[in-house]
């Protein structure tokens, strides 16, 4: 984090206390140490629904129904949180899995992916974040290849937001649907937060198929988030179900 923050220009005097439980991704602020760093967050070491995990191969077919309602373009801040760029956004976007319905609240960026397929990270994987009611969280992940450009994604990228602690974040006008491939067909698991605390309250929805985006918009989060992913956690007794498209 110190390292980071110089980086980004800030004063470590301005930190406020909200940033006092400092995690990151390398280091002794990495992954292996987030469940000795905060009482809080002891499930990312002890939990046994962790994630990210490595898919590809599944334990079976999933009958559940899947349906993702978002608007065609979503407005939302964009901030850089000193872990990842977020969008915050407006009401607006519904998933319903097996009948239960969830909000979309945020969608933000990792690289390289968290989740990894036969052992093999793409280079990005966007998150979108669902809350229901109770704090039951639905994540869909979409892995991002380096192909044609994702012009969504340089919508947001245009905003670049710098990581500022008290920034309020700045408005940007996003057409979601773009993340999504064509083929729905998906992975489904029972996991948590990739981040502490590690909440295993989790269900996780990522696409078999990627997106793409261009190399240069892919470098250009590369540059800003270096290494910005929770390696594979073990998958102990889960199933994970393919659902499909
Ligand atoms: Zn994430």
């Amino acid at each position: 984090m110190r390292k980071f923050l110089l980086a980004a220009g800030l004063s470590l005097s301005i930190l406020p206390s909200a940033l006092a439980q400092h995690w990151g991704y390398d280091g002794h602020e990495g992954p292996q140490h987030w469940g000795e760093m905060s009482e809080g967050w002891a499930t990312c070491a002890a939990g046994q629904q962790q994630s990210p995990i490595d898919l590809g191969t599944s334990s079976g077919l999933g009958l559940q129904s899947m349906a993702i309602d978002w608007p065609e373009t979503l407005s939302g801040t964009v901030i850089d949180n000193g872990h990842t760029i977020q969008v915050n956004v407006e009401p607006g976007g519904s998933l319903t899995i097996a009948g239960h319905d969830y909000a979309l609240v945020q969608f933000h960026f990792h690289a390289a992916s968290e989740h990894t397929v036969n052992g093999r990270h793409a280079p990005m994987e966007v998150h979108f974040v669902h809350a229901d009611e109770n704090g039951g969280l639905a994540v869909i992940g979409v892995l991002v290849e380096a192909g044609a450009p994702l012009s969504s994604l340089g919508s947001v990228w245009a905003v670049n937001p710098q990581p500022e602690i008290n920034s309020g974040g700045i408005a940007a006008s996003v057409r979601l649907n773009e993340f999504l491939p064509a083929d729905r067909s998906a992975w489904r698991y029972a996991g948590s937060l990739t981040t502490p605390p590690c909440s295993e309250t989790v269900t996780w929805t990522v696409f078999r198929h990627p997106v793409t985006a261009s190399a240069a918009q892919i470098a250009w989060f590369e540059d800003r988030h270096p290494h910005s992913y929770r390696p594979a956690m073990p998958l102990h007794r889960r199933l994970v179900l393919q659902i499909g498209g």
